[in-house]
């Protein structure tokens, strides 16, 4: 079995924007994260990214927008991570999915796809609704600490790097 880190992308991976990320040049990968990537892919995780779209259930961007940005990420860290999931569902557009974080089904997926075992696994977010489902499968969490509000988690960070680090250590 492999251990994996899950990885939220908005607020994580990329800064964060009060509105949708979807464009090249709104898609700034954060300081230390190329590293934080290398330093556990050397370790032996697997790296797969777990995120709810819903602009596209909104009608604001597309599916290809996601992978255009996913293929930048890619591209900056030398095509390390190993996947990437996303929900393009919305309640209030089109319907209720389990697919959608705080739902399990998007890491349930990738569990079975990649042979993972949830107690070596983490899952780094910076929502609440992103520690949820980890906690649910027994995968530990960390929360990256973004503005004043704190959750419940194994690990909290202020940074990608600093996770790794601490994960790592
Ligand atoms: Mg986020």
């Amino acid at each position: 079995m492999n251990k994996c880190i899950f990885l939220d992308r908005d607020g994580v991976l990329n800064r964060d924007k009060v509105d949708y990320v979807y464009k090249k040049e709104d898609h700034i990968i954060l300081p230390g994260v190329v590293d934080a990537l290398h330093n556990f892919k050397s370790a032996g995780y697997r790296l797969v990214i777990i995120t709810n779209q819903s602009g596209i259930a909104k009608g604001l961007y597309t599916a290809a927008d996601v992978m255009i940005c996913y293929d930048l990420l890619q591209e900056a860290c030398g095509g390390i991570i190993d996947g990437i999931y996303y929900a393009s569902y919305h309640p209030d557009y089109n319907s209720e999915c389990l697919t959608r974080k705080p739902y399990t089904l998007m890491f349930e997926k990738a569990i079975a796809k990649f042979d993972i075992d949830t107690a070596q696994s983490w899952m780094v977010g910076d929502k609440e609704r992103d520690l949820v489902p980890a906690r649910k499968l027994g995968i530990r969490t960390v929360h990256l600490q973004c503005d004043s509000h704190k959750y419940d988690a194994d690990l909290t960070v202020f940074s990608l790097l600093e996770a790794s680090e601490k994960i790592l250590a």
